[in-house]
């Protein structure tokens, strides 16, 4: 559903992205790990073209994102993203940020946006915070609210990156929670993240990233414990 072949990003000088090819099956879900500066957070905003690569090609659900023929906003749709940062709309409720691009850009009726943000409220655990505005919720609140929110617009593709790294630890499992439920529903997800117990529970494939290459890829069994690559070997040392 996935199908990116041979991208490349440069900085000025920097090579963000070298040569990197990943396919990502219906359903399938990918951790991707990485040091700091790995391309990690490049690759995943290539996706959906908040970065503009400059070699190589990605299709989504077939579509080449980079095509003129292509309308970037419907595929777009197919992709929810959440970021480190939650990124919600301060001035407006969490109601009023889980339908306003329903709304907006897929011209749902407000009430039946209304009624689907409630389920996904639901789904999420914090179905009581509809009408309060986001600066009155915890950051696990607001991370929890920021994947409803991209869950709003019915997408096929769930991009994450580093949903939890930002978050307080006491508060890092309700959203993993949500994650992992996700997941066993069958969404497809791109996860970059370092929580390794999540790894091991829910992704099917990990991926190894450095220097913007893809240095080694398999099952987290595989990957945690038996990392062929020396520099996975040095990072899995650093983290764990
Ligand atoms: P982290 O774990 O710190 O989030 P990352 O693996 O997500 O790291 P990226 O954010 O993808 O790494 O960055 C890859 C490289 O590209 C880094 O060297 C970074 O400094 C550089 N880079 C990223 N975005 C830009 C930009 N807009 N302009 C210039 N350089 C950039
Ligand atoms: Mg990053």
């Amino acid at each position: 559903i996935i199908s990116i072949k041979n991208i490349y990003k440069f900085f000025g000088e920097l090579t963000a992205l070298n040569d990197v090819s990943l396919d990502v099956q219906p359903g399938e879900k990918v951790v991707v790990i990485g040091p700091s500066g790995s391309g990690k957070s490049t690759m995943l905003r290539s996706i959906n073209k908040l970065e503009t690569i400059d070699k190589g090609s990605i299709r989504v659900d077939g579509m080449d994102i980079n095509s003129p023929e292509n309308d970037i906003n419907a595929i777009r749709q197919e992709l929810g993203m959440v970021f480190q940062s939650f990124n919600l709309f301060p001035h407006k409720t969490v109601m009023g940020n889980l339908t306003m691009a329903p709304v907006r850009l897929k011209k749902v009726p407000l009430e039946e946006a209304e009624a689907r943000a409630l389920m996904l409220l639901k789904k999420v655990g914090i179905s009581d915070k509809a009408n309060v505005f986001p600066s009155n919720l915890s950051g696990g609140q607001q991370q929890r609210v920021a994947i409803a929110r991209a869950l709003a617009m019915n997408p096929k593709i769930m991009l994450f990156d580093e949903p939890t790294s930002a978050l307080d630890p006491e508060m890092i499992g309700e959203v993993l929670d949500v994650m992992v439920a996700l997941a066993k529903e069958g969404m497809t997800m791109v996860v970059v993240t370092h929580e390794m117990g999540f790894a091991r529970e829910v992704a099917d494939r990990v991926v190894f990233m450095d220097h913007g290459q893809i240095l080694e890829e398999g099952t987290p069994d595989r990957l945690f414990d038996s990392p062929e690559h020396p520099r996975l070997q040095k990072f899995l040392k650093q983290i764990l």
